[in-house]
């Protein structure tokens, strides 16, 4: 009865499903990353083909 709990894996919940309002692609690059309140990350992503600028919030466990 040693069993070892494993590690939950980290998944950026915005990394997933973040899709760009304005045309609808899915790749991001990160601009910028800073802590804001409390646990919170917050992350400036820009979308590769049109630019368009997104904040996301992620809660850091
Ligand atoms: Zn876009």
């Amino acid at each position: 009865m040693n069993q070892q709990t494993p590690q939950p894996v980290l998944k950026p919940a915005d990394a997933r499903g973040l899709v760009c309002p304005r045309c609808g692609c899915q790749h991001f690059r990160v601009v910028y990353t800073r802590r804001g309140w409390g646990a919170r990350i917050i992350r400036r992503r820009e979308c590769r083909h049109c630019g368009r600028r997104i904040t996301t919030y992620e809660r850091a466990a």
